[in-house]
């Protein structure tokens, strides 16, 4: 085997990139930039019931949006093209003739509808489900008849009796796996296609992959490929199976489980930032150690130079929405307003509160509006409920904004503050502030008095960013329809 460092992601196209997807490739892709080695992407579609159209793809545009690149691929190429499975039957095809020849592997001739039948029967029995060994010799006249009736052969794997398979893993250390009780198992189904099982080795042998990072769920399928690998005389590369992913309530995540928003494309559709992500997820059981032990913040080039599976937890990891988006938060305030105005104009586009294709002023005052709430917002589409009181003509008082508007000295003040206000030559910030200054002169009403029924006026709220900035950014107009409402 060579020394060379190759890692891949393997998905399998059926639905969008999931959080627990995006972590795999992540770990692998940082592994095999900070060894220097290369990092491939290969589609494991040979499940063809469980395939979704276009999955791949869209999975492989969400993978670069998140700034996970690769050096080989399907969309690419590279030296071991193909990579997408389903265009590599006869590359396994040889494989499987190969087992078959050696007494490796074996035709079974019974039906699916008899192996389940087979199946139910040890499970009522209390066994665990095994394929039994009598499918393993047939005689030529069995076959013989297998035939006539039209029946086509799965390829069975011949498990070897009495053998202990163990995983180095990287991170889990030693797994032991007893051969005894396995059963034997599919590699290749009646229509000619191989399994998961199969085609994995065939290709991670092929492809030289020397690091294997994926989910725990698949430690239980190690022992049937290392059984492949030996079958073969291969060297297997090194496993390294990351724990679970909990919710907040510390149970197995369930892809419908909605307390999560699990898949990466939601993020990317709610205004979250790659960057912010790809650190959000680096920290489901990795942790820098050392100098930078309480350190959080993670660009990708520090990751790149800091990323070891020694640093990656064989406990599970809980997913913490909060941090999610305070992480994000983080990186949305470091970023360019204008960046930040593109994020949310989508947003405030499908809510109706602009055009699809703003003017200028229109635009100029979106920027405005987001620069009072860049600094607060976990995620970009929160523009949308926090800008409502600019672009909605009714606002609404909860009880407690009732309460304040029913205080004594409140007509007083917002009558004044309207008279100001038309009275202004110009409307901007400082006429708004000079008006504010001469209610408080002329009513003597002043601080909490004084501002809070005008904010709860012409916003419905009791707090907000800066008043005099976010009556400029109301509009004259609407804040004086909203008081002359109030007053009425
Ligand atoms: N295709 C498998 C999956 O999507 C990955 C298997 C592997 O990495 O070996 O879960």
């Amino acid at each position: 085997m060579s020394n060379e460092i190759r890692l891949r992601y393997a998905p399998s196209p059926t639905g969008h990139l999931h959080i627990g997807g995006a972590r795999t490739a992540l770990f692998n892709y940082l592994l095999a930039r900070r060894l220097g080695g290369k990092f491939i992407v290969r589609i494991e579609d040979t499940d063809q019931t469980r395939n979704v159209e276009n999955a791949a793809e869209k999975q492989m545009e969400n993978l670069k949006w998140l700034g996970v690149e690769w050096d080989e691929g399907v969309d690419i190429g590279g030296p071991y093209a193909p990579y997408r499975q389903m265009d590599r039957l006869d590359i396994y095809r040889r494989y499987i003739d190969q087992l078959l020849a050696e007494g490796k592997a074996y035709y079974c001739w019974a039906t699916k509808e008899e192996l389940d039948a087979e199946r139910e029967e040890q499970l009522a029995r209390g066994e665990t489900p095994r394929i039994a060994e009598k499918h393993r010799h047939v005689t030529p006249e069995q076959k013989a008849v297998y035939e006539q009736e039209g029946r086509v052969p799965s390829v069975h794997f011949l498990v070897p009796d009495d053998r202990e398979y163990v995983v180095n893993d990287l991170i889990r250390g030693e797994v032991r796996f007893e051969s005894n009780g396995m059963g034997d198992f599919v590699i290749c189904r009646p229509d000619g296609i191989p399994t998961y099982n199969f085609a994995v080795v065939i290709d991670d042998y092929l492809m030289k992959i020397s690091h294997v990072i994926r989910g725990e769920e698949h430690l239980s399928n190690t022992p049937r490929q290392l059984m492949i690998y030996e079958a073969f005389g291969w060297e297997p590369p090194q496993f390294a199976h990351l724990a679970l992913i909990l919710n907040q309530d510390g149970k197995k995540m369930s892809k419908r489980d909605e307390s999560i928003i699990q898949f990466i494309e939601q993020y990317r559709d709610l205004g979250f930032l790659a960057e912010a992500i790809v650190n959000f997820l680096v920290l489901l059981g990795w942790s820098p150690g050392g100098d930078a032990g309480e350190e959080e913040i993670f660009s990708k080039e520090d990751l790149i130079k800091l990323f070891s599976l020694e640093r990656v937890s064989k406990s599970p990891a809980v997913f913490d929405a909060a941090k999610m988006n305070w992480m994000n938060n983080h990186y949305l305030k470091e970023q360019p307003l204008d960046f930040i105005v593109e994020l949310c104009l989508p947003h405030l586009q499908k809510a109706g509160f602009i055009e699809n294709d703003p003017s200028r002023e229109e635009y100029e005052r979106v920027r405005e509006i987001v620069a009072l709430y860049q600094e607060q917002m976990s995620y970009c589409a929160q523009i949308v409920p926090l800008a409502a009181l600019f672009f909605l003509d009714e606002v609404v008082y909860d009880e407690e904004a009732k309460g304040i508007l029913r205080e004594p000295q409140v007509p007083e003040v917002l009558a004044a503050f309207k008279r100001h206000l038309e009275e202004a030559p110009e409307y901007n910030v400082e006429s708004i502030k000079a008006s504010l200054k001469n209610v408080q002169k002329e009513t003597g009403h002043k601080g909490k008095a004084l501002f809070m029924p005008v904010r709860v006026a012409v916003t419905g709220q009791e707090h907000g960013r800066d008043l005099d900035k976010t009556l400029y950014l109301i509009g004259r107009e609407q804040v004086l329809n909203r008081l002359a409402r109030v007053l009425s």
